[in-house]
């Protein structure tokens, strides 16, 4: 099957949410609480449509469901990944997500959520929360019944082209000003464990303290293990971010034309920074796609850096 699939995304509202996506990427969505971009997105809570082509108009889950051959015959009720492009505008609030096997007994068989970001944007000596500084179960339990959030969490400083991986139980929270695009596993499920104490609409966010002690990993993992600097690069390359048991996702840059063999399942495919074009189709920043199972050799032109990612197997 030789036909790429263009995904039109959907756009939530967010009290940290601003106006980049539109501005910068030229989304058609109004509102200065745009927060998140789910590009690839096959879920509830927003699914994307396809944009031309053979299966126009239909939702990404549908897609999924009707034409397994396209995504190689993987098995799994629900497409396993979801892709999204955050516009931080002030702080989200410092989270933590369960793994499959909390979220399965306790959120109604739901799937946990591993997830990592590549940073687009962000602002000079940015930091993001990855991890915190509790020694011990004890220890992390008074520091967050007393509140104290600065002793407890840990801050990592980031420059843009960063990657960072945050696995399930993992205490983390994006920063005013950041551009991040996001893997992650299909899934929803976030325990707030504080949010700033903000207000919306004159409440404070729910929070979920219980949850949220139960499922963060105890002492966090290094700041090493957690953040690398990818390769800037001058030439084309496909360099790869990183494998785990839930996904595999590349940093391909082009500087000129450069081939990718599609030889995966499926491949999600989001533009981050400049354009031109795959096998004759222009795609820029903020175009996000999926090439099918069998589709073979890509043949890409520009000057242009791309985030692609595929399951493990
Ligand atoms: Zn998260």
């Amino acid at each position: 099957m030789r036909e790429l699939i263009f995904l039109k995304p959907v756009f939530t509202h967010n009290i940290w949410g601003g106006t980049r996506l539109h501005d910068e990427f030229g989304y058609d969505i109004e509102g200065s609480d745009i927060g998140e971009c789910w590009g690839i997105a096959a879920h509830p809570n927003g699914d994307s449509t396809v944009e031309g082509g053979s299966y126009d108009g239909m939702k990404l889950s549908v897609l999924y469901q009707e034409h397994r051959e396209l995504f190689g015959g993987i098995e799994g009720d629900k497409f396993p990944l979801l892709i999204k492009i955050i516009d931080a505008h002030d702080n989200l609030s410092i989270q933590v997500h369960p793994d499959d096997g909390y979220a399965g007994v306790h959120e109604n068989g739901s799937l946990g959520k591993t997830e990592c970001w590549y940073i687009m944007d962000c602002p000079e000596n940015a930091k993001l929360v990855v991890g915190h500084n509790a020694a011990s179960k004890d220890e992390l339990e008074s520091m967050i019944h007393e509140g104290r959030w600065d002793s407890f969490i840990r801050e990592l400083p980031i420059a843009n082209g960063d990657f960072i991986q945050i696995d399930p139980g993992t205490v983390h929270a994006i920063t005013t000003g950041c551009l991040i695009l996001e893997t992650q596993q299909n899934s929803d499920i976030t325990y707030r464990v504080y949010d700033y104490n903000r207000l919306t609409n004159g409440k404070p966010r729910e929070l979920h303290v219980e949850q949220s002690i139960d499922v963060i990993t105890v002492p966090a993992k290094s700041a090493d293990d957690s953040l690398s600097h990818t390769a800037e690069r001058n030439d084309s390359a496909a360099d790869v971010l990183i494998e785990n048991n839930f996904y595999k996702v590349f940093k391909i840059s082009v500087k000129g034309s450069f081939e990718f063999e599609q030889s995966y399942p499926f491949l999600n495919v989001s533009v981050v920074e400049g354009s031109g074009s795959l096998d004759g189709h222009e795609i820029k920043k903020g175009t996000h796609l999926i090439v099918p199972a069998g589709y073979g050799s890509m043949s890409l032109e520009g000057d242009m850096t791309l985030i692609a990612s595929t399951v493990s197997r």
